[in-house]
């Protein structure tokens, strides 16, 4: 991979067409270490967010023992880049076969479900391998209600008293048994986990079954642009999420629990930039090379501002318009879709046009994982940077970041 300091850098010199994404390892490995450090348990990071190799290689450098996977491709994946980390299967709903494999073909021994007829699947295949259902823990998903930019509880999770029904049928049949949750991602509410928690300890009491594990899932929020036109307030950074929610695990009783966090976006959401570049300017409009079919989906819902920063071509000799007034742009993708438009401007330079590239912070979460091969465009070009994208002074350019660099 080339290697450069900043994305700047490598726009200039690569001139790229194509989209680029900067990779900047060192970011990295200090998100996972801030996390694990935070986290007063274990952490098994969320495969789905990114599944590059180069991801998962760099976290289990940097001592990541444990992966949180969904499917045999997240199984392969991991085993081939980290040949001894544990997986836990967390997805409740599972396909037969994939549960013999999880258990025969890759040692899997933790998995999640919210309905008995899991259990009758799982059970079926620990007879037909001669397991020890001892050997084996499973979590009962339980539902949460909070706000996130991404809802998951609508879809899984047992309520309440079925998820105590599920304890105790577990457990009457020698499993080991915890509870899960998962209370979507990027939360915008920090009472989320409390609620959540809240929920646990109802579950737990009411089961009256030994826990061998609590697993909070993921969802803690990454940091990401601001749009100057919100009146909403700041989400608590993630470091006063952590303080809060250990506060929480002791209020709730849960502090003598061996506990999970599932994080996946938190941690590598700063690890990576997109550089795009400005196909066509059509006044307040730019065409650029990506999209929300390739890495740009998560942006779609409008509930994540990115940060971007502008890298004017310097062989455009003539521009229109202030370079000191920023404005919005709003920005529309590489494919032949008319649904491909973000739902939030840009904010950059007037002068912005045909040709620049802009620089887009922070992608690294569901953007890679997410990006299809629609229209025959699939962003693919990968680079290092060293310089962390929020390093410095503030951005020439920006897209709703004001607190960039202060
Ligand atoms: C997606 C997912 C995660 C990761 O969520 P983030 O919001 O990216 O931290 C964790 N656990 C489960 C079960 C998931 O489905």
């Amino acid at each position: 991979m080339q290697k450069f300091e900043t994305a700047k850098a490598a726009a200039l010199s690569m001139r790229p067409d194509v989209p680029v994404y900067c990779f900047r390892p060192d970011v990295l490995v200090e998100d996972v270490t801030g996390f694990m450090a935070a986290f007063p348990g274990d952490t098994a990071y969320a495969v789905k967010t990114n599944g590059e190799p180069m991801v998962l290689e760099t976290l289990a450098k940097a001592g990541v023992k444990i992966f949180d996977v969904a499917s045999p491709g997240e199984f392969a994946a991991v085993r081939d880049v980290a040949p001894d980390a544990e997986m836990l299967y967390m997805h409740p709903v599972k396909a037969q076969s994939d549960i013999r494999l999880a258990l025969e073909t890759y040692g899997i021994r933790v998995m999640a479900l919210d309905h008995e007829d899991e259990v009758a699947k799982i059970l079926r295949i620990v007879h037909a391998l001669d397991l020890d259902p001892a050997t084996i823990t499973l979590f009962i998903r339980i539902q949460t209600k909070g706000s996130a930019a991404y809802e998951l509880s609508k879809k899984f999770g047992a309520a309440p008293a079925h998820a105590v029904e599920l304890l105790q049928r577990c457990h009457r049949i020698g499993f080991k048994v915890g509870i899960c949750f998962h209370v979507g991602s990027q939360i915008q509410d920090p009472e989320t986990y409390e609620r959540a928690l809240g929920s646990a300890h109802w579950v737990r009491s009411r089961a009256g079954v030994p826990l061998a594990g609590l697993d909070v899932g993921g969802g803690f929020p990454a940091e990401y642009g601001r749009d100057p036109k919100s009146k909403k307030p700041d989400m608590p950074g993630i470091g006063q999420i952590m303080s809060r929610l250990r506060g929480d695990i002791d209020g709730w009783g849960f502090s003598e629990t061996p506990l999970v966090a599932e994080p996946g976006r938190v941690v590598v959401a700063r690890a990576f930039s997109l550089i795009v570049r400005v196909l066509l300017r059509k006044g307040r409009r730019l065409y650029i090379n990506d999209g929300i079919w390739a890495s740009l989906s998560d942006s779609w819902t409008g509930k994540i501002t990115l940060p971007a920063r502008f890298i004017p071509d310097p062989a455009r000799t003539r521009r229109n318009g202030d370079a000191k007034v920023i404005a919005p742009f709003r920005v529309c993708g590489a494919t032949c879709d008319s649904v491909d438009i973000l739902s939030r401007p840009f904010w950059l330079p007037e002068t912005v046009d045909t040709g620049d590239w802009i620089e887009i912070g922070h992608i690294g979460a569901y953007s890679m994982s997410l990006r299809t091969r629609f229209n025959g465009f699939y962003p693919d070009t990968f680079v290092e940077v060293t310089t962390p994208f929020d390093a410095g002074g503030k951005p020439e350019g920006y897209a709703s970041l004001e607190t960039m660099g202060e």
